[in-house]
């Protein structure tokens, strides 16, 4: 038998692991992949998104509600999971506005970044999935993870580098989860509107500004028979997702027919290959680099 490939996805808090490349994890894991999800923060600041969970005994226990909800999605998905134990930073109402003493967005980036290299050195992941340097949506603790996932992917491998934390491993390939792209919103917004179906996107997709998009896309992973399970781990995440709300106003048989892959953006390759990619793991070959794994 062949060694096991390993993919670890890098994220800020419970319920991003559902909503950016869930169904791509949900895919590899049955496919005999090992998939670890690092979630950086407990998403302590998170407010409650969906309606019919905002009660005053769930705000009031906010962190644990996510914990259980986490643990869900994460049975859900078939994945493995660890909290790096960071805090929150809350969303800013604008740019003047403070962070919170002692969170995840305020700390130096090797404080930062140690928890991950440890994973990494522990997992021993082939591939990281992360977010672009925008944080693919500007929240503090979003941005971080972009900057901790490329220190780790840097430093894992190298011995002289975070010591104390592990052996040394070196993942082979980085890649930025592209999934709000206006190509993507585009293509809904026109089926749905085709379809008859009224579509929400066309004040958003107006508001996109038109040039070119930062980090095109290099990767189409085809996910589709996974929408399903994808959204059956965002719904786990009741307090931060409305089941009747914008997110879901696509159907998923709209969504697995015009599109039905979920996106990347090659940031980093040590391995050999060919652009486009329909596949993370194109260019490695786990029993060429994991020889220890009889
Ligand atoms: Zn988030």
């Amino acid at each position: 038998m062949s060694a096991p490939l390993r993919l670890m996805a890098v994220h800020a808090h419970p319920d991003d692991e559902s909503s950016k490349g869930a169904a791509t994890m949900a895919r590899y894991v049955r496919e005999g992949v090992e998939v670890l999800v690092c979630t950086l923060t407990g998403g302590e600041r998170g407010s409650v998104l969906n309606p019919k969970m905002d009660r005053p005994e769930i705000v009031a226990n906010i962190a644990e509600v996510r914990r259980a909800e986490m643990d869900r999605a994460r049975e859900i998905l078939g994945v493995r999971q660890q909290f790096l134990g960071f805090v929150d930073s809350g969303l800013p109402e604008d740019e003047n506005e403070a962070l919170p003493d002692g969170c995840f967005g305020l700390q130096k980036l090797e404080d930062a970044s140690a928890p991950l290299v440890a994973a990494v050195r522990e997992f021993r992941p082939h591939v990281i999935i992360t977010y672009d340097d925008d944080g693919g949506y500007p929240h503090p603790d979003h941005i971080m993870t972009n900057r901790v996932s490329i220190e780790a992917f840097e430093a894992a491998g190298d011995p002289d580098r975070y010591p104390g934390t592990g052996e040394p491993w070196q993942p082979l390939k980085l890649y930025y989860q592209m999934g709000f792209t206006k190509e993507r919103f585009e293509a809904l917004h026109e089926a749905m509107t085709a379809r008859g179906i009224g579509s929400p996107y066309a004040d958003w997709i107006a508001r996109w500004e038109d040039r070119p998009q930062k980090w095109p896309v290099t990767t189409r992973v085809p996910c589709a028979e996974y929408f399903e399970i994808r959204d059956q781990a965002l719904i786990a995440h009741a307090t931060q997702i409305d089941p009747d709300g914008w997110f879901f106003s696509c159907p998923r048989e709209v969504q697995q027919e015009v599109w039905p892959t979920e996106d990347y953006h090659l940031a980093r390759s040590l391995v050999d290959t060919a652009l486009p990619e329909d596949d993370l793991f194109t260019g490695i070959h786990a029993d060429e680099v994991s020889p220890a794994c009889h």
